[in-house]
């Protein structure tokens, strides 16, 4: 079977969904691959490596999607690309289908196989297939990267003929995946860090990586704490308590980088305006929530807002910034869910049972297959 692989459109993209490591890997499984000219270009990744490992090379994305049994991308494709796609083909990719609901109907109709990169579940077995964690990754140490750069100081204590310098004090919102990253990040540049998360069963991982942890009042602690790992949201009261506890720590803060999310809604509000003006002119917020609405309030998707002598960055896709290792890290996690489909000589073995498989599978033989799209899309 053919897989063909797209040159990414979205703007800033540079990452790619397969690298010459993981088109290897395919060939071996029996399957043939299909790379669209200049696909790797920006990670660094030239066709004549995609050719030395085995891939054909496509002039364009409708020669590259022409027979192909199966569409591998890191951002969901165009409408366009979707009609270039044969009844029956399988797509793996990030589909943000609880709101590109026009994608998900397209799909459906075309009787194509999406599988969502975003809904592979979070268990033990499937870590090596979860994309969100290891693009979370990349996304945690650019955060910390980009408010070094940002802030007008050094982050490590230095002592030198002209003086010490004392370290910068770095705060992280949301000791998740790109949190506990960020920590790292943190603390290998010297930073001192201290740590925050509504889910206390963090507080270990986040003081063995050197951080302290900011302890929260016990209530707020016990409301935190949902369902497979995640944080739920906090009612008023004990919203109000975190945002007393933040409002103590922030005043002496020179970064913040915030991550808190909760799946499904909005992010929580954590940096009020008072905050930002607590904080020394100078300092550098990072909220990596910006896309689902920002932990801080003057977060501006996709744009820096300098506000009371703070600068405020709301980047969006950062994972993109490091194109390498977050392709390399992408590739790997599509290789080991695709094994999960394909049998003996490359044949496509779908089972809807499967504990991976059937949930991240959005669309299957005409029909919407995941219970949360099909509310999504009956709510749209
Ligand atoms: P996420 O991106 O949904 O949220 C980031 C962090 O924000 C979470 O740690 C959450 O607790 C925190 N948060 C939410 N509301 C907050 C608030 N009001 N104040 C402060 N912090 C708040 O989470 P994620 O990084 O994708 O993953 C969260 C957890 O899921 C992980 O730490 C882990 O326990 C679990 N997980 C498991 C697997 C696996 O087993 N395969 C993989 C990834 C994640």
């Amino acid at each position: 079977m053919k897989v063909a692989v797209l040159k990414e459109t979205r703007l800033g993209e540079r990452r790619v969904a397969l690298v010459p490591m993981g088109v290897k890997s395919l060939l071996k499984a029996g399957l043939d691959v299909t790379v669209q000219a200049g696909a790797g270009l920006a990670a660094s990744i030239s066709d004549q490596e995609y050719e030395e490992a085995g891939a054909t090379v496509a002039a364009t994305a409708a020669d590259a999607l022409r027979d192909a049994g199966m569409v591998l991308s890191v951002n969901a494709p165009s409408l366009e690309d979707v009609a270039g796609m044969s009844e029956g083909t399988i797509l793996v990719s990030f589909l943000t289908p609880l709101t590109h609901t026009e994608l998900v109907r397209a799909l459906a109709e075309a009787k194509i196989t999406g599988i969502a990169m975003e809904l592979v579940p979070r268990i033990t077995r499937a870590q090596s297939m979860d994309a969100l964690s290891s693009q979370a990754t990349v996304a945690g140490y650019k955060a910390v990267l980009l408010a070094a750069d940002h802030l007008p100081k050094f982050l490590p204590m230095l002592t030198t003929a002209a003086g010490t310098i004392r370290p910068a004090k770095a705060l992280i919102l949301g000791a998740g995946v790109a949190g506990l990253q960020a920590i790292a990040t943190a603390r290998r540049l010297g930073a001192v860090v201290l740590a925050f998360d509504v889910r206390p069963a963090v507080k270990e991982q986040v003081e063995s990586l050197g951080a302290s942890f900011l302890e929260a009042d016990a209530e707020v602690a016990a409301e935190g704490e949902g369902e497979g790992g995640y944080a739920k949201e906090l009612s008023a009261d004990q919203h109000e308590k975190e945002l007393t506890l933040l409002a103590g720590a922030i005043a002496d803060c020179d970064i913040v980088i915030t991550t808190a999310q909760i799946p499904g809604r909005t992010a929580p509000l954590l940096v009020t305006e008072e905050m930002v003006e607590s904080m020394r002119p100078g300092s550098v917020i990072v909220d990596l929530a910006s896309e689902s609405g920002g932990n801080c309030a003057l977060t501006k998707s996709g744009a820096t807002v300098l506000a009371h002598g703070v600068q405020i960055l709301g980047p969006v896709n950062l994972a993109a910034g490091i194109p390498v290792h977050a392709s390399q890290m992408y590739s790997k996690n599509i290789v080991t869910l695709i094994s999960e489909f394909i049998g003996e000589e490359g044949r496509v073995e779908l089972d809807m049972e499967n504990d991976v498989v059937g949930p991240s599978t959005v669309t299957h033989d005409g029909q919407v297959t995941n219970e949360r799209v099909q509310n999504a899309l009956s709510a749209s």
